[in-house]
């Protein structure tokens, strides 16, 4: 085989014929994906709360259709598998990625505030719940298909974040590896994917700066030094994911993070 017959699959659409849902795809690391889920062949719903970015993705791609959906709201979130099987007949991919953060008062104990470390859950934990049920009620049929949880690397390690997001990224993780249990009888996929920062909105918005100040801030605490992690690093790793190129990985947590959470210690 030469070299260049050899290397045309990798270039290949890596997600042709595919279908997907993504929640929270209308920012951040659920952008990228949705856009590079659609350049990879998928045909992409977003599920948002955020209509004008979500439409306005829409606009710009053509393989990207929006739909509203609150994935705290079981109706809104069986409206869009619903919605997505009656315009495309079957659903392989349900990327679980809508999240939110805690106030940064919720990083000590003493002035968390227990409405929002119930809101955290809400949309982390039970928002991605309902994502997996609802997927799975359309998937088990099919005998097939890939559920991806959006964690973050403070699900393998403790760090400083708030203690309802931390708590929320491990419960995902659980809920994941569960799932990968209970649907693997039905050849379905169930696998996480855990980031070190990102500069997104919910990053830059929460630290009240822009995008580049993010970036230098991470990059001076990131293990790996001279790469910035990007969205699109996390959007490689959900079209790995939810490829035919990751058959029989189910039940993984990919910590995308430069070696982050194994080289800094838990405890400071
Ligand atoms: P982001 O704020 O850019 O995107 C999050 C998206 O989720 C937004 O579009 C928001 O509207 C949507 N969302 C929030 N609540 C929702 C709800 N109830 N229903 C539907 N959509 C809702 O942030 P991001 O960084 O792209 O976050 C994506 C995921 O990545 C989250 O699960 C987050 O916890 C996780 N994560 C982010 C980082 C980081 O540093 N940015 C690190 C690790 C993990």
């Amino acid at each position: 085989m030469s070299f260049t017959s050899f290397q045309a699959p990798l270039l290949a659409k890596r997600l042709q014929g595919k279908v997907a849902i993504i929640t929270g795809g209308a920012s951040g690391i659920g952008a990228s994906t949705a856009k590079l889920f659609a350049k990879n062949g998928a045909k992409v719903v977003i599920a948002d709360i955020q209509n004008d970015l979500g439409s306005s993705i829409s606009k710009e791609v053509e393989d990207i259709k929006y739909i509203h959906c609150d994935v705290t709201q079981e109706n809104d979130v069986k409206h869009v598998v619903d919605t997505t099987m009656s315009k495309y007949g079957q659903l392989d991919i349900m990327f679980n990625n809508a999240g939110v953060p805690a106030t940064r008062s919720a990083i000590q104990i003493l002035t968390s505030d227990v409405e929002d470390f119930k809101k955290v859950f809400d949309v982390n934990v039970c928002g991605g719940f309902l994502g997996a049920k609802h997927a799975a009620r359309v998937m088990i049929p099919a005998k097939k298909g890939s559920i991806i949880f959006t964690a973050s690397a403070v699900s393998v390690t403790t760090g400083d974040a708030p203690h309802s997001y931390t708590a929320s990224k491990h419960a995902v993780v659980g809920l994941a590896k569960n799932l990968c249990g209970e649907l693997g009888q039905y050849g379905i996929r169930v696998n996480c994917i855990s980031p070190y920062l990102v500069a997104t909105p919910m990053l830059t918005n929460g630290m009240g700066i822009d995008q580049s100040k993010a970036e230098e801030i991470m990059s001076e605490a990131a293990n790996l030094k001279g790469v910035v992690m990007k969205a699109e690093d996390i959007a490689e790793a959900a079209v790995f994911l939810g490829s035919d190129a990751s058959s029989y990985i189910s039940g993984i947590n990919l910590v995308v993070d430069g070696g982050y959470s194994i080289t800094t210690p838990a405890i400071k």
